[in-house]
């Protein structure tokens, strides 16, 4: 039996695809660097239950200690996905398969590599005459295993090779559950760009979810009961979405040593691995305002330097008063804040999205970007339906804040976000996400900014110069600013 595919790296991500990928009836090669790891795996295949390890797809699976042996056993055109370690493992193993490869071979890295280490491969494998794809695969281990979201970008001529089994062993959504979370997504590093936005969406959809929960905590003094009865009521509404509904199940988790609630016990100092890093310092790169998605990776910066906190507290006044306001309405008022904060975040997300596709000249379809991330994802939510309706509206929709819907939704939210924001900042609670996503929709909306005064300020000092309102775009003019004075 010739396998369909050879996969590279078993370690959580790559087995749980293996076992999904056999599950959906193709027969898979395996490889893994330390051989011993590969052993391990195919003598557990045995001991494993039947929902993880469907029956007949044991036999499926063949693990190989040569490179040389699993490349022999692959159909023509040959497939070969890598899901190891991101950076150099990558063109590490790409140096190694290459040579054992065909003209119109083709090798796919699903692990989270940089879209510019994904652009540089596609242009060097081409010149090879292999193909390459670059796959986001979101979803983490149990994704992996039951259906990811998956966002394959690379040579287009490529997707016809992978569809089948990529769209089998993705997460499944719709009325009927047949519709893929994949999709083609576009040339070279486009998947691996669009997986960062998704992880970035991520970072901020959590740190908005946090300071809901900061508020409610601290200016209402809900207990972890009622944050749960509140996370509930929440996911029932516009907001269900996975990260709510993990949320309200985090505040019904006991800690066995304390008899208190678990979340109470954790330290609270953020990690990161650096997608949603690399989404800023790409934004910054673009000249675009992803400020929402920024502020989470800083938030997290901040929570992480504990010690300096602890320190801070004990010198630094805040400020005092406690909330009086009716507790029903605040709760609604903070549901609101979160909305209208997330419809920003998405908002600068495609922002950031259509500004890379235009820099990298990428043809997306951000309609379809938005339903990969509606099944097998942390982002997951009901919610990117109404992104999809309104790019299919108007697919080249400048900004969804535009889109009639979202308009009307921050029409109907404001108040209460503006109040929620307030009620923070008079309280000293720090809620940096709705901030930023306040101020970005209401620097949006600005038909004249400060920026006159600032670019008077540049040219006062440096020559600058500046364009006029009632000049053509373009012509730019100077003043000897100290003459004038
Ligand atoms: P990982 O810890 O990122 O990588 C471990 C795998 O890489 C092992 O198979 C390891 O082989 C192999 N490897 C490392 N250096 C190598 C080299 N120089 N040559 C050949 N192989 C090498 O594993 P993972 O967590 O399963 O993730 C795999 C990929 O998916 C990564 O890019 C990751 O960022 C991405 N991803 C992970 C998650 C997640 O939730 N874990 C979610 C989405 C995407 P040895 O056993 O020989 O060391």
């Amino acid at each position: 039996m010739q396998n369909a595919i050879g996969l590279i790296g078993l370690a959580v991500m790559g087995q749980n695809l293996v076992l999904n990928t056999a599950n959906h009836g193709f027969p898979i090669a395996v490889y893994n660097r330390t051989t011993e790891t590969m052993r391990e795996f195919i003598a557990g295949l045995s001991s494993e239950p039947e929902d993880k390890v469907w029956p007949g797809s044991r036999d499926r699976i063949t693990g190989y200690e040569h490179l040389t042996d699993l490349v022999a056993s692959l159909e023509r055109p040959r497939r070969v996905m890598m899901m190891v370690k991101a950076g150099k493992p990558v063109d590490a193993v790409i140096d190694q398969l290459r040579p054992l490869l065909d003209p119109g071979d083709l090798i796919i890295d699903g692990g989270n590599s940089d879209f510019r280490d994904s652009r540089r491969r596609s242009r060097e494998l081409r010149d090879h005459g292999l193909l390459f794809v670059g796959a986001g695969v979101s979803g983490g281990e149990e994704g992996a295993l039951k259906g990811p979201s998956i966002m394959p970008g690379g040579h287009p001529e490529a997707w016809p090779l992978v569809s089948d089994i990529f769209q089998s062993i993705a997460a499944k959504v719709g009325p009927h559950g047949d519709i893929p979370c994949c999709d083609w997504v576009g040339e070279d590093g486009a998947g691996h760009y669009v997986k960062m936005v998704h992880n970035g969406i991520e970072y901020g959809d959590m740190q908005l979810i946090c300071e809901a929960y900061f508020v409610l905590k601290h200016a209402l003094g809900l207990s972890n009961s009622q944050l749960h009865q509140v996370f509930k009521a929440w996911n029932e509404s516009e907001l269900e979405s996975y990260l709510i509904e993990i949320t309200r199940d985090i505040f019904t988790v006991k800690d066995p040593e304390s008899g208190g609630f678990l979340v109470d016990q954790i330290l609270d100092a953020a990690q990161q691995k650096g997608t949603g890093r690399l989404m800023s310092q790409h934004a910054l790169e673009l000249g675009v305002p992803t400020t929402l998605i920024t502020e989470a990776v800083y938030a997290r910066a901040l929570s992480s330097q504990k010690d300096a906190r602890v320190r801070a507290a004990a010198v630094l006044p805040g400020a005092d008063g406690a909330f009086n306001g009716d507790h029903s309405r605040f709760i609604e008022d903070v549901r609101l804040a979160l909305y209208a904060s997330k419809l920003v975040s998405y908002a600068q997300g495609f922002v950031q999205l259509d500004a890379a596709a235009s820099e990298f000249g990428w043809e997306l379809d951000n309609g379809n970007i938005a339903m990969l991330w509606r099944g097998g994802c942390i982002i997951r939510s009901v919610f990117l339906e109404d992104i999809k309706a309104a790019f299919v509206a108007d697919p080249s929709l400048e900004n969804l804040l535009l889109d009639d819907f979202f308009r009307g939704a921050i029409e109907r939210s404001q108040e209460s976000w503006r109040g929620t924001v307030l009620t923070a900042v008079k309280l000293g609670l720090p809620v940096p996400g709705f901030a930023a996503a306040l101020s970005y929709y209401d620097g949006y909306r600005c038909e004249r900014l400060p920026a006159n005064l600032l670019q008077a300020q540049r040219d006062y000092f440096g020559a600058h110069r500046y364009e006029r309102l009632d000049s053509p775009r373009g012509e730019t003019f100077h003043t000897d600013w100290l003459r004038e004075r």
